[in-house]
């Protein structure tokens, strides 16, 4: 069963304050999960989550990760500046973008982040731009299909990220010529995992090319990125990763393969987003209508705008009906939003208890690739973002879009400021 971290009584409560639809994070949980991976890791010197902005790009959450020791994983001017404003620089940051923009490269060599260059022609383009920092990392792309013992997890490929085998050791090679003395491996290969397999699969393959590159192009590889990819169990009937187990797959690869090699110094990052948030936010909705047609429909005051991965990929999110959780599900129902798109439903065809016109409606997982995916559709706008604190009381992290704000790029003109 999954159980929302917030009461009927304490939703009642903020929704005095914040109308829904908003979505609210659970301070402990974060922090909590924060602790158990950073412990799951401790048996590696140099371990270092660097939380990836993307999945929930709010300061007050990246700031609540960075005193838990994380850094941040950015992939964009404006993750960059938001980084930047936290007083992270140098070491805290990853910088792993693609297809990147001159100025991106800038701000981030600028900063003093840690460059991850998606592709070798990256590197003559960065060393024409910025020069080639002393500190460097490369994401690799080992092609084909990427399997575990438990079969098929994707299709590397298909993928457009990363470099070649071939072009790591040249890059490598090259980079070296160009001035950079310490190197690292980074790469993402499957997404979502539910499964303990995928991290310490992908660590034995980047292990055993961290052994192979030293060899062949003499570089003092320093540090290997698993990284995302680490899923969560969005149906209640899923089991959920054991970060322990995970930790200790790693661990068991690392000893294999790079102690051997003399590469017991190796630092272990992660770049996780879903694992880290998912699972700590809800979307809060009120159902506000019912229609009965060749099916059962509620209407929420929430849409695609405020949740798009059901829409997008058809993802289960689970739904709780606050204040009916004992209540038997009798009810079949497809949950929507207002968007003009049939493709806006929160769930089809899902059993559900009897809802009523103003039930609160929690929607499970959406604390990562939730609030962030958001987008204007329909002129519909963003809502606010809530912080459920340890202390039980709620902050206000983001407020609501305004119509104001909704307009603003209008400002070159008076259509919509008349004084
Ligand atoms: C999206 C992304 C992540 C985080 O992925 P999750 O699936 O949320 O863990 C990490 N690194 C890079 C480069 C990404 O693009």
């Amino acid at each position: 069963m999954k159980k929302p971290f917030v009461t009927l009584d304490q939703l009642k409560e903020i929704v005095k304050e914040y109308p829904t639809p908003f979505h609210i994070y659970d301070e402990e949980g974060i922090r909590k999960n924060a602790r158990r991976l950073k412990e799951a890791f401790s048996w590696n010197k140099g371990f270092k989550e660097y939380f990836a902005v993307k999945a929930t790009p709010n300061p007050f959450i990246v700031d609540i990760l960075k005193e838990e020791g994380c850094g941040a994983d950015c992939s964009s001017m404006t993750e960059l500046m938001m980084a930047e404003a936290l007083g992270m620089s140098g070491n805290d940051i990853m910088f792993s973008s693609n297809a990147t923009p001159e100025e991106e490269f800038v701000k981030a060599k600028e900063m003093n982040a840690i460059i991850n260059l998606d592709d070798y022609t990256h590197i003559d383009y960065l060393e024409r731009i910025t020069g080639i920092p002393e500190k460097i990392c490369c994401r690799f792309n080992p092609g084909g299909i990427f399997k575990t013992a438990n079969g098929i997890m994707d299709n590397p490929g298909d993928a457009k990220y990363g470099l070649t085998k071939e072009q790591m050791i040249d890059g490598f090679t090259k980079l070296k010529k160009k001035g950079a003395k310490i190197f690292g491996i980074h790469s993402f290969l499957a997404s979502n995992t539910v499964s303990n397999e995928y991290y310490p699969t992908l660590a034995g393959i980047l292990f055993e090319l961290a052994v192979e590159l030293k060899e062949k192009t003499g570089a003092d590889i320093k540090f290997i990125n698993l990284s995302g990819g680490i899923g969560i169990p969005y149906r209640p009937d899923q089991e959920e990763n054991d970060i322990y187990v995970i930790g200790e797959g790693v661990r068991e690869a690392f000893e294999r393969i790079l102690v051997p090699a003399g590469m017991g110094d190796v630092e272990i990052y992660t770049e996780l987003g879903r694992y880290m948030l998912a699972p700590y936010g809800h979307l809060v909705a009120t159902a506000i209508h019912e229609k009965h047609i060749y099916k059962e429909y509620i209407g929420l005051d929430a849409c695609a705008v405020n949740l798009m991965r059901p829409a997008m990929y058809g993802a289960y999110h689970h739904i709780t009906v606050m204040g009916k959780e004992e209540a038997p599900l009798d009810h079949k129902y497809d949950v929507t939003g207002s968007l003009c798109e049939n493709n806006d439903k929160f769930a089809i065809d899902r059993m559900l208890p009897k809802i009523e016109i103003g039930d609160l409606v929690v929607i499970h997982d959406t604390g990562a690739h939730g609030f962030a995916m958001g987008y204007n559709y329909n002129g519909k706008l963003k809502s606010a973002e809530l912080l459920f604190k340890e202390d039980k009381s709620v902050q206000l992290i983001r407020r609501a879009e305004t119509a104001a704000d909704y307009f603003a790029t209008f400002d070159f003109c008076n259509l919509f400021n008349k004084k």
